[in-house]
């Protein structure tokens, strides 16, 4: 077995035991995939798991402080209860996901997210999307507005869609983390998702998944990447222009856009539209000469 994959091998069994398997073990002669988490979803309505970092669709409790080594005085995270499956009922795609974001609306797994945010910021767009883009957690307009990428990245990755030939009304745009990562009071600025938070999260997007059944997903930035997949051993420039895989669905892993708008090098431009086209490609659109020639240096 590789390094890579007994990692996440060791890190299921973590999960498993965390989650109560006190008895979670990795078989010796494991070599190719891990079982399927449990699901406690209607089996019917969701997709098992096919990639070892594929995780419980039961959202969990963190155990661990997410806290550490941030600034008090923010309060520290307690346990709170086990929470409840996540329960997707039947009906149409738009009808399941409303299901679905009044649910996660009322989440308290992470209490201290609960007491800081204005609101969860559940996603956006269409139901029926065959793309969609995933970032790693709502910022400070993003929790006033209640919608992901609004703000200055926000602007960008609408103009990277635009460039597609499509609308940001036909994708669908969420993050990993539904919450605003909680900041010392009269501080302004963002941190990053801790580790807990957003395994305590991933199940939530991974049921939107499930509704949704894009062809496509686009994850944006190492965060968003760690989120969906767990700890990476390489940096964004190694793993950008990489594929894995989330319950089925191929994951195009690229650059985060506030990375493109605090580094302007045309060079890195084209890499994040080199993954966009073979995005475009994959889902069968159309791409013309023009297109193909963005951000090549003439
Ligand atoms: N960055 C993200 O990853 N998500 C947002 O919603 C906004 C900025």
């Amino acid at each position: 077995m590789d390094s890579e994959l007994r990692s996440q091998a060791a890190r299921y069994v973590q999960l498993l035991r965390r989650s109560g398997k006190k008895d979670a073990w990795l078989p010796a002669g494991l070599t190719r995939r891990l079982p399927a988490g449990p699901t406690s979803a209607s089996p019917s309505s969701l997709p098992s798991s096919k990639t070892p970092s594929a995780r419980n669709l039961s959202p969990t409790t963190p155990t661990r402080s997410p806290l550490s080594g941030l600034p008090s005085p923010i309060t520290s995270l307690s346990p709170s209860p086990a929470p409840p499956p996540i329960q997707l009922p039947s009906g149409t795609k738009a009808e399941r996901l409303a299901a679905l974001q009044k649910q996660t609306s009322a989440c308290t797994i992470c209490p201290h997210l609960a007491k800081s945010r204005t609101q969860v910021v559940f996603g956006v767009g269409n139901p029926e999307a065959k793309l969609m883009f995933v970032g790693e957690a709502p910022g400070a307009d993003e929790d006033e507005k209640g919608e992901p990428f609004v703000g200055r990245a926000g602007q960008l990755l609408t103009k990277m869609i635009t460039a597609m030939e499509i609308t940001r009304e036909q994708v669908f745009i969420a993050n990993v983390l539904k919450c605003r990562p909680n900041m010392p009071p009269n501080t302004s600025g963002n941190r990053k998702p801790t580790r807990d938070e957003m395994d305590a999260c991933l199940p939530y997007l991974r049921a939107q998944v499930a509704v949704i059944a894009p062809q496509v997903i686009v994850a944006l930035g190492a965060t968003a990447v760690e989120g969906l997949f767990g700890p990476q051993k390489m940096n964004m420039t190694r793993l950008r222009g990489n594929w894995r895989e989330l319950d089925g669905v191929p994951v195009r892993l690229t650059f985060h856009p506030s990375y493109l708008l605090h580094n302007q090098d045309i060079a890195l431009k084209r890499l994040v539209w080199e993954d966009l086209l073979a995005v475009m490609e994959r889902m069968g659109m159309p791409i013309s000469a023009k297109q193909r020639g963005f951000f090549l240096k003439s």
